[in-house]
């Protein structure tokens, strides 16, 4: 067996996007509790830390004047700014963990997830797209939630309305209309993604003496 053959296949990156209200948080959070090989990408952003979240865990928040220096020396992968603050993917971590062989998950938004789509290496990526049952469920839950005002619930729907269209670029779409459902269809795309012959072949090309 040659060296290269003995170190695990290189991890997959779950790119996951979704219009806010469609549930992606806990159903991301679900999925990395019940999945050992899958680790969550821990984001760096602007936004102030809200009551209950934890540096580090949630996010890496940082000033505007860190994040600036951040972006000047190419520290990441995608940045975006989403609602009035920006959000960026670390390079680091990420080709660490990959380069380990752990499955990791990006939630990011569509602006990041279309940079990778055109960054990264062809077949690196596995784009998902979490979609509510319709826009009348979207907006129960956002008023259900509690926490916005009016407007902005009206503005998040309208800004769904837009981020909703770029779904067709997605690899897949899971509705979230009952939640198992949806966790159950997440973990089967993980799951077939980690059988792509693309993958599992190159670590098994000299065992099996195939030319891949
Ligand atoms: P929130 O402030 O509610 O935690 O997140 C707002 C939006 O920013 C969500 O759609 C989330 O997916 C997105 N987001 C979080 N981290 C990143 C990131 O690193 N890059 C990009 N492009 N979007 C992100």
């Amino acid at each position: 067996m040659s060296n290269e053959s003995k170190r695990p296949a290189r991890g997959c990156l779950f790119i996951v996007s979704a219009p806010s209200g469609a549930g992606k948080t806990t159903l991301c959070r679900r999925l990395i509790d019940i999945s050992p090989n899958l680790r969550h990408s821990v984001s760096f952003t602007t936004r102030p830390m809200r009551a209950g979240e934890r540096e580090g865990v949630d996010y890496f928040f940082v000033d505007a004047e860190k994040f600036s220096r951040m972006i000047a020396a190419g520290a990441f992968a995608e940045w975006a700014e989403v609602h009035g603050n920006r959000y960026g993917t670390a390079i680091n971590t990420l080709e660490q963990w990959l380069e380990s062989g752990y499955d990791v998950l990006l939630d990011i938004d569509i602006q990041g997830a279309g940079q990778l789509r055109a960054n990264l290496a062809a077949g690196e990526g596995v784009f998902v797209f979490i979609l509510p049952p319709d826009l009348a469920e979207l907006r129960r839950r956002l008023e259900g939630r509690g926490t916005d005002a009016p407007e902005v619930i009206e503005r998040r729907i309208a800004n769904a309305q837009g981020e909703i269209q770029a779904s067709s670029g997605y690899d897949y779409v899971v509705v979230n209309d009952d939640f198992e459902t949806a966790l159950n269809e997440l973990k089967s795309i993980i799951i077939a993604e980690r059988c792509r012959a693309t993958r599992v072949l190159p670590a098994l090309a000299d065992s099996f003496s195939i030319h891949v």
